[in-house]
């Protein structure tokens, strides 16, 4: 059998789901980094090289797929805060609603207590959206990308 004709070997859905949100927390904490590659913890206020930085969550991912994947609740934070103080939520939701709105807080409150299946097409829908969000990125280090919430209060509020 030749090497074209032989059928690649389909993934599993882990390896979707990892390499989704290994291009995820990427993009987090590159969105709004310098044009040196810096950033802040949005907690704590410590700036980092991204690299060193994580991608942590407002409310916790162990809320299930709908919050996991919700953006506006995905923040640059610094590994103290993001795992040794798990997750510093009362300075997290002070960051929420000083920068947000009250009602994009709660809106976030209520995707938590919401289910979504993931599968693959899912996950395939991610990877493609964050490559081209890391490619803009790429091409403009250091401009900040307009924030999820801005995109979904331009959609949801008049
Ligand atoms: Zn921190």
């Amino acid at each position: 059998m030749s090497r074209a004709a032989r059928k690649p070997k389909s993934k599993s859905l882990k390896w979707y789901r990892d390499k989704a949100w290994e291009l995820t927390s990427k993009y987090v904490r590159l969105r709004e980094a310098d044009e040196d590659g810096y950033n802040r913890c949005v907690t704590c206020g410590i700036t980092k090289p991204w690299k060193e930085l994580q991608a942590g969550h407002f409310i916790p991912q162990a809320r299930g797929n709908a919050i996991r994947w919700d953006l506006r609740g995905i923040w640059p934070q610094c590994l103290r805060c993001n795992c040794h103080l798990g997750g510093n939520g009362a300075e997290y939701t002070c960051y929420m609603l000083d920068r947000f709105s009250r009602a994009t807080v709660d809106d976030l409150r209520r995707v938590a207590t919401t289910t979504r299946i993931m599968r693959r097409a899912d996950y395939e829908e991610i990877i493609d959206d964050m490559a081209a969000r890391l490619a803009r990125i790429a091409l403009n280090p250091g401009e900040r990308e307009p924030t999820e919430t801005q995109e979904w209060q331009r959609n949801h509020v008049s």
